[in-house]
């Protein structure tokens, strides 16, 4: 069995959807379908409870989902069978947001995560119909009736144990998805949707549904986890920074580990936790142009380069900490460490010196970098050393094999960018990574260069 996650490019209009069916009745072993809501659905979902928000946006908002939805039931062979699906939806969902006004029973976050999973029931409902234009016997079931959760909406945690014993349960009374499987049968399911004990919707945080079809994949044994999406696999750097990048055929699981906690958008690190425990292959490929084979991740891949990819975080900022109270004394890493994780403070890179210690905060989500310093967590570090500040900075992250035992590699890569003054340089924590930090607006030319030198 090969368990295919769809994202939601991959279902963002008829056309895509089409694409999408094609490529599962392609293979009877496709049988195991995740897909995620139609690309933008989430976002305007999630913006209709954001506040303030006023009527008219918010009837804009849901406008825009109702013909999104309308228009690829319109095209759809099953034509009426299809629009009454969405119209059924939209009414639900609109009975869910009149909800809000009128009771306080439930808690807002569980308003939300009810809200948000309806992105995924319209995209599931809709394709199923799509399916079934391919002459596929699909069975639609309900994400939260397999993938059990704890109850904190918004992040939900999967029960393991709980989950997979559904899902077995499941298999051993539905033959037709077993290996043995009667060819054209499709189940197909949502993303990003879980449910807890008393069986209220959850969902499992922005970008979930890799994370449930990896779950799925582990369950149920599969060969392959497929990942359909609309980039032709993992590149060496992003191509719009190097034309001449391209898709990697194969890469390892730590690798891929390391580029999806670098930010390249590939998969979510916790799936990758998961299909690396299993060792279950993933196939990362693009849905519209399905005959390319894009990029597998294996244990072993055959090539292992030292340098395979490069990645660039932005808005990195550098706290840099200086004391004598550090020279051979006891406790001034941890006084600072305990000082931020009060402040709830996350740090990435840390390099230290006899007097000094450099650490970088990813501040690319906050609104400003300002909010994640506060005068506050200025003022604790202050008490005790000076304390330097630089904003603007990009974390590249060079990823290969063997670089902590690689002769050379760091002399090689940092003549190469001679010219570029580099602020920080982390090598050794890990086998798969080197990484440094250099001004925001050199990050590309610093890619590019050591694109050219290291992998052409
Ligand atoms: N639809 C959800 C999101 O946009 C889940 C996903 O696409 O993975 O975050
Ligand atoms: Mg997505």
């Amino acid at each position: 069995m090969i368990v295919s996650k769809f994202g939601g490019t991959s279902v963002g209009s008829y056309e895509a959807m089409s694409r999408s069916a094609n490529i599962i009745a392609d293979n009877p072993q496709r049988n195991w379908v995740v897909i995620s809501a139609t690309s933008g659905t989430t976002n305007e979902l999630l913006r209709m409870c954001s506040l303030p928000l006023n009527m008219d946006e918010g009837d804009g908002l849901l406008e825009q989902i109702s013909r999104r939805h309308l228009d690829i039931a319109s095209q759809c062979s099953f034509k009426k069978e299809a629009t009454k699906a969405v119209e059924e939806c939209m009414c639900n969902l609109l009975a869910h947001l009149s909800k809000q006004q009128t009771s306080n029973k439930q808690s807002e976050t569980e308003w939300i995560d009810n809200l948000l999973a309806f992105g995924e029931n319209l995209s599931t409902q809709l394709f199923a119909w799509v399916l079934r234009e391919k002459n596929l016997d699909v069975q639609l079931e309900w994400a939260g009736d397999f993938i059990c959760t704890d109850s904190r909406f918004g992040s939900a945690e999967v029960d393991l144990e709980a989950t997979f014993a559904k899902l077995w349960h499941f298999l051993s009374s539905n033959e037709g998805f077993r290996s043995d499987h009667k060819p054209g049968k499709v189940l197909l399911t949502q993303g990003f949707i879980g449910a807890d004990v008393e069986g209220r919707t959850t969902t499992l945080g922005r970008g979930g549904s890799d994370y449930s079809a990896a779950l799925f994949a582990e369950a149920l044994g599969a060969e392959c986890l497929e990942i359909w999406t609309d980039v032709a696999g993992i590149y060496t750097t992003d191509p719009r920074v190097v034309p001449t990048a391209h898709a990697i055929d194969e890469i390892s699981f730590d690798e891929a580990a390391e580029l999806s906690t670098f930010g390249g958008k590939v998969l979510h690190p916790a799936t990758m936790k998961l299909v690396r425990r299993a060792n279950i292959p993933v196939r990362v490929a693009s849905s519209m142009e399905p005959e390319l084979s894009g990029t597998k991740i294996v244990t072993g891949p055959l090539n292992r380069p030292v340098v395979r990819t490069l990645s660039v975080r932005q808005e990195q900022t550098l706290m840099t900490l200086h004391s004598l109270e550090m020279l051979h004394q006891p406790g001034f890493l941890a006084k600072v460490f305990s000082i931020l994780s009060e402040h709830r403070i996350s740090v990435d890179l840390v390099t230290t010196s006899e007097v000094s210690v450099s650490l970088t905060l990813d501040t690319a989500h906050k609104a400003s970098n300002k909010v994640e310093l506060s005068e506050a967590v200025l003022r604790a570090l202050n008490d005790f050393c000076d304390v330097e500040v630089e904003y603007n900075l990009a974390l590249v992250a060079v990823i290969g094999n063997a670089m902590n035992q690689t002769s050379g590699i760091s002399g090689q890569l940092f003549s190469t960018l001679k010219d570029y003054n580099i602020r920080l340089v982390c090598h050794g924590a890990s086998a798969n990574n080197v990484c440094f930090l250099v001004q925001e607006s050199d990050a590309e030319a610093v890619v590019q260069t050591l694109h050219q030198s290291f992998i052409g």
